[in-house]
Parts: C-alpha cells; structure tokens; sequence
C-alpha cells in the first residue's frame, strides 16, 4: 500500500507522514515534499482508512500518555519499552482497520 511515493503537483515524491490530529491519531497520509513552504503545492492523500471512535479515543490516550512519560524521562529504557508496545498497538489497529475496510466488515 505504502510501496512508491506518489508525485506531488511539484513533480517530487510525496512524503509520507502519521497525522496526530484528534479527528485522525495515527493515520498515515502522503504529503507534498515542501509541505508549509513558500510553492508547497498542498498534495494530500490519505493512505490508512478512517478509524473508528472508539479506536481514535484509544489511540489517543495511548500516546498522551506516552508523551508524559517522555517528558518525565527523557530517553530512558523505560520509555523505549512504552513507545515499542504503543507501536505495536497501533500498528495492530491499523491492520485490522484497513483489512476492515478491504473486506466491508465495518
Ligand atoms: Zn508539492
């Protein structure tokens, strides 16, 4: 799904990048290359399938609390550890999401 970027109307490979809105944690999306630059061409699309509220709500939570932690310690093993399983989760969701939206189970 994420094989080749494809172009932007800037005729560069557009960048692929996770949003961390509240309508949109975790979501993966193609961007233009000069995203908030002087010619950016404003490219956007989306990669993964919206996610459900319930998923939005816990994806959230899991990665406030990952931030909190960051910030009370700074790059120790621990928080190696909780950013590991919080991909892991992620990911899972995402997985699920988009086999989900393949197949018509929502
Ligand atoms: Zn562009």
């Amino acid at each position: 799904m994420t094989a080749t970027p494809p172009m932007c109307r800037c005729v560069v490979p557009a960048v692929l990048r996770t949003s961390w809105t509240d309508a949109n944690p975790g979501r993966r999306f193609f961007g233009c290359a000069n995203y908030r630059g002087v010619n950016a061409c404003n490219y956007f699309r989306w990669i993964d399938p919206p996610l459900e509220d319930n998923i939005k709500r816990l994806v959230l939570a899991l990665h406030k609390r990952i931030r909190e932690v960051e910030r009370r310690n700074n790059h120790s093993s621990f928080v190696r550890e909780m950013s590991k399983s919080f991909f892991i989760v992620v990911g899972t969701l995402l997985a699920k999401s988009v086999i989900d939206y393949l197949f018509g189970n929502m």
